[in-house]
């Protein structure tokens, strides 16, 4: 799993700079199709968004946006005045693929710009069934409107020019499946299981760090489940999305366990291991320079030889930066339980 960091240091939220000791993980999704990760510090990074996510990631990667540990705003104020998981979870955004727009079917009409992926495959589809001419160019003009109302009138709608709900459901039967969202699709299909396999990842990696059982509780739970154990606003995420492949929250939950058992080695783990800093030796040490390497650092000069010089010190340090960890250069229970994430 590849981690980058772009703090939104000047969202409101990054300001106000709240700690929170967290007992959970929320998963989200955008709602936004075809906005991948990198896109979105720059949309979030402004003051009077009144949002903010610990991470947003995609098929590619983790883009962490928040200190695990500050609070974020990601679901909503307290429900009826209870408790709010804006004070107890870290949360991340898996941002949803172009083709997820079709499960939205946004209304489309003349004069109207966005939403050009829609308005292509709305194109391409009148366009097999011999109705359009004009380039699949996503802009919604008069030859697109003529042959919408030609394909309603074809269809027994009413023949406005307008694709909306009628018209939308009409096209995504047709079986060339071109303004369906396809789970099936190789592209559609390799981008979920990438994404899904990158949040259950980094899901694990922070249950590793905060001592956390994703099989408990509230421990592990999408946005709509937040909202059904009443600590968070009404949302459907990830529920519109996850069972069209065949997942739910039960399943990523067991995958995120699967992953946090499989990463410790035997006979070894994070619990009872001392606070180690520079001067450190013993096996304690070689321990955690072998982590260190198998987590991607580098010891370039004295390899896991089990003393804490320098050099280890600097590997301490980048695997901190990399983990969106306290950046110390000590390797403490944080850092212990991120290593056998
Ligand atoms: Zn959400």
């Amino acid at each position: 799993m590849n981690i980058s960091q772009q703090f939104l240091t000047q969202n409101d939220c990054y300001k106000a700079n709240r700690a929170i000791t967290p007992r959970g993980v929320m998963v989200h999704s955008t709602a936004a199709p075809g906005v991948m990760a990198g896109a979105w510090p720059a949309r979030w990074n402004k003051p009077r968004i009144e949002v903010a996510v610990h991470a947003f990631l995609d098929d590619r990667g983790v883009v962490q946006t928040l200190p695990w540990t500050l609070r974020g705003w990601h679901c909503g104020a307290a429900y009826s005045g209870g408790p709010s998981a804006n004070n107890t979870h870290i949360a991340f955004e898996i941002c949803e693929p172009n083709e997820m727009i079709f499960t939205y079917r946004p209304v489309l009409k003349r004069g109207v710009s966005g939403n050009a992926f829609a308005v292509r495959g709305v194109q391409r589809q009148l366009a097999a069934r011999g109705l359009y001419a004009g380039a699949a160019d996503g802009s919604y003009g008069p030859l697109t409107e003529a042959a919408v109302k030609a394909y309603q009138s074809r269809k027994n709608l009413a023949s406005d020019g307008i694709c909306g709900p009628g018209t939308w459901r009409a096209l995504g039967a047709e079986p060339e499946r071109l303004c369906a969202y396809n789970p099936d699709a190789p592209a559609v299909k390799d981008y979920f299981e990438a994404a899904y396999a990158n949040a259950a990842a980094l899901t694990a990696m922070l249950c590793g760090i905060y001592r956390l059982d994703p099989l408990s509780g509230n421990t592990v739970i999408s946005h709509s489940e937040g909202y059904m154990r009443k600590i968070a606003s009404n949302h459907a995420d990830v529920t519109h999305w996850f069972p069209l492949h065949g997942r739910g929250m039960d399943s990523f939950r067991r995958d995120v366990k699967a992953r946090l058992g499989s990463s410790a080695p035997a006979g070894a783990g994070a619990a009872g291991r001392p606070v180690l800093r520079r001067g450190a030796a013993g096996p304690d040490v070689r321990d955690m320079q072998a982590l260190l390497l198998k987590a991607g650092q580098s010891l370039p000069k004295f390899g896991a030889d089990g003393s804490f010089g320098p050099e280890t010190e600097n590997a301490v340090t980048a695997f901190q930066k990399a983990r969106g960890l306290t950046i110390d250069g000590i390797c403490g229970p944080q850092t212990w339980g991120a290593l056998y994430a």
